[in-house]
């Protein structure tokens, strides 16, 4: 399945080249003028990424971030007309993953959207937080995992692996999946390094609810999360 990429821009010319740059490196897209029912456009259709023009004719587009923040996981790259050093903080302490200044290469931009994928597929992904877990809540900030509302300390590792499980509850994955997602460099990794972490994290869990064992082992297939958790 090509990567769905949602366009918040009002100017039809950098929509169109935008679309053309991301659809040529095997992206699919998604065109909105307007900041208006983005909001409801991504919890009826997940995309996974968002690409949003700051100025937009009708909310501003860091106004939109904010709101896509409280709902969403989705990465967001800004478009921005100014290039002050300011853009980029209030850019990325809002919410967003990037942000590329007007005017800008379409080819450089669909670089850009194809390293952030790369790095936040794995973890964040594209789920809405209203469908995780109930037992779990991420602080994605603070890299932060609570388990019945009790903070678990996580290594790096054990935080990334079990952001995945949360994001798809049910769903089974093998070892060698989860090391591509998790491991930095997975041939330098053993599939045992898998094994030791899952056993950490069962261990952590454990020690907040003793009697929840809410992580499966499915012989010779790999882990998953208990759904209705
Ligand atoms: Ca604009």
């Amino acid at each position: 399945m090509k990567p769905k990429i949602l366009i918040v821009e009002d100017e039809p010319a950098i929509a169109d080249n935008i679309k053309f740059a991301l659809e040529t490196e095997g992206f699919e897209t998604v065109w909105h003028s307007c900041g208006k029912d983005v909001l409801a456009l991504l919890s009826d259709e997940p995309v996974d990424l968002v690409v949003l023009d700051i100025g937009l004719p009708d909310i501003s587009g860091t106004e939109l971030c904010r709101d896509i923040r409280k709902h969403h996981t989705v990465p967001i790259v800004f478009l921005t007309a100014r290039s002050q050093e300011i853009d980029r903080v209030v850019g990325l302490e809002i919410g967003a993953d990037d942000y590329i200044v007007k005017p800008f290469s379409p080819r450089e931009l669909a670089a850009r959207v194809r390293a952030i994928l790369r790095r936040t597929q794995s973890v964040s992904s594209y789920a809405s937080k209203e469908n995780l877990s109930k037992a779990f809540q991420v602080d994605e900030d603070r890299f932060q995992i609570s388990y019945f509302s009790e903070k678990i300390d996580l290594s790096r590792y054990e935080y990334k692996l079990l952001c995945i499980f949360i994001n798809r509850p049910g769903h089974i994955f093998s070892r060698e999946h989860l090391m591509d997602l998790v491991w930095d460099e997975p041939e330098m990794s053993m599939d045992r390094a898998v094994d030791a972490h899952i056993k950490n994290i069962r261990r952590k869990l454990k020690e907040i609810k003793p009697d929840l064992d809410p992580i499966q082992t499915h012989r010779s297939l790999g882990y998953s999360l208990k759904e209705d958790l």
